[in-house]
């Protein structure tokens, strides 16, 4: 396809402050114009979508997903997980590098590079581990990674505990230009915790990760990124106290950031308790019209690493969104397969999938529930984790690559575990009667 015209759709390209009735034209894989000249600059031969109705937006870019390769590809594969992507609307993804092996070396970002360019439908990035095989005991090769391309380091679903070596890790990222991503867990409070310690931990007889865990290291973040000056960026908030922490860093003028992932803004531990709990409780507040499933307590699909909060937790992520102490957006999608999640609480792992639903839950508790605007919402999921990661992608600016994405913000859709594209079902959203929904998703001008 040498051109493409997107006629009437709203435009919304937050890095330029644009939001509007108009046209886009894409051309040779790049965005050619933007506005009333895109229809006149088309050639004759293009060819023309009429998008009215929907909104139209730079390519969605999720900075935190688990693909599993290599080494783990029968819970998804870079073809699956790209796929997912595609699906949700998303035309970027960065990787993790919890594989297997470690992503702690030049030629495993190497590896990985050259298969996502033949077998993923979107862009994927890679990050980099922090520490050897992320044991947190000696500092990867930082140098090495960044020449490989990585475009961060984290030991995600690990985390560094020895502050020194994460100092050091700091020091050598900004030498290297790199962001630092950090999973913020403090092993020694949170020992074996299986989900947040409160009422619910006690009434089911599981064992407690307390918010304290997060805090504790959300808060050791903020005094390195401040001694060192790197960009420290703290994955997947789930506790008040963690974002207050933010806000306060962020007055200040520390060089910290943070994300939050959908199913910790709106579901709450009393989702472990099973739906009946859940709605009677906690789910009251969330969804006013009908929209029950049903799941029995102790479901699996509602363990993830950190865990469900309590909802006060749940409120003050959704404020530190709406005031942009929290300016990311993200999934942390975590395929497992069928028969690791089939067994006692205690023994699942820990992670749930979600590039397929976090557009439309994040419309439903951000923007439709009045919270952040459209442009807001949009601008979490574009621009800023493209700034964070250097990344050149994230806007409509004419020259950028013509990634873009279509999606219809009042479309309403119930998401089926039949349907989905990951090679993993482990959704807790199932069943799920959603508002919002990709519809065309263009990766470098192809539609994908
Ligand atoms: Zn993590």
């Amino acid at each position: 396809m040498a051109a493409l015209l997107l006629t009437g759709g709203r435009v919304v390209d937050p890095a330029n402050r644009l939001d509007a009735q108009t046209d886009l034209l894409i051309s040779e894989g790049k965005i050619a114009a933007v506005g009333a000249d895109a229809a006149k600059l088309a050639p004759r031969d293009a060819e023309r979508m009429a998008v009215n109705g929907l909104v139209v937006c730079p390519g969605l870019i999720d900075l935190h997903v688990h693909l599993r390769e290599p080494g783990q590809t029968s819970k998804e594969t870079l073809a699956t997980g790209t796929a997912a992507a595609a699906r949700g609307g998303f035309t970027s993804v960065v990787c993790m590098p919890n594989t297997s092996p470690a992503i702690d070396n030049a030629g495993t970002v190497a590896l990985i590079r050259e298969r996502a360019a033949q077998q993923g439908i979107v862009n994927v990035f890679v990050t980099g581990a922090i520490s050897n095989n992320l044991a947190g005991e000696e500092l990867a090769p930082i140098g090495g990674l960044k020449r490989a391309g990585v475009v961060a380091i984290t030991d995600d679903g690990h985390c560094v505990q020895n502050n020194d070596l994460m100092r050091r890790a700091c020091e050598y990222a900004k030498m290297f230009d790199l962001p630092v991503m950090d999973h913020c867990q403090d092993y020694a409070l949170v020992t074996d915790g299986v989900m947040h310690e409160g009422y619910w931990s006690t009434v089911l007889g599981l064992r407690g990760w307390p918010s304290a865990g997060e805090e504790v290291i959300v808060a050791r973040n903020i005094l390195l990124a401040e001694l060192t000056g790197t960009k420290v960026h703290c994955q997947h908030l789930s506790a008040a106290g963690s974002v207050a922490l933010l806000r306060e860093a962020k007055k200040r003028g520390v060089p910290i950031s943070g994300e939050a992932c959908p199913h910790h803004f709106t579901l709450t531990d009393a989702a472990v308790a099973g739906s009946e709990k859940f709605w009677g409780n906690d789910g009251k507040q969330i969804f006013r019209t009908p929209n029950f499933p049903e799941w029995p307590k102790y479901d699996t699909n509602f363990k993830m690493n950190p865990p469900l909060r309590s909802a006060r937790d749940r409120e003050a992520i959704l404020e530190g969104l709406a005031d942009g102490t929290i300016e990311i957006l993200c999934s942390d999608h975590a395929p497992h397969c069928d028969y690791e999640k089939e067994v006692e609480f205690d023994y699942a792992p820990f992670g749930i999938t979600g590039l397929e639903t976090e557009l439309a839950l994040s419309l439903m508790q951000l923007v439709h529930a009045k919270r952040i605007s459209l442009p807001d919402l949009i601008a979490k999921f574009t621009v800023n984790p493209a700034r964070l990661l250097n990344l050149k992608k994230g806007t409509l600016n004419a020259g950028a690559d013509a990634d873009v994405t279509i999606f219809d913000p009042d479309a309403e859709w119930i998401f089926e575990k039949a349907a989905t594209a990951s090679k993993s079902a482990n959704s807790p959203f199932y069943g799920w009667k959603l508002k919002g929904r990709a519809v065309t998703t263009i990766v470098g001008g192809k539609i994908v």
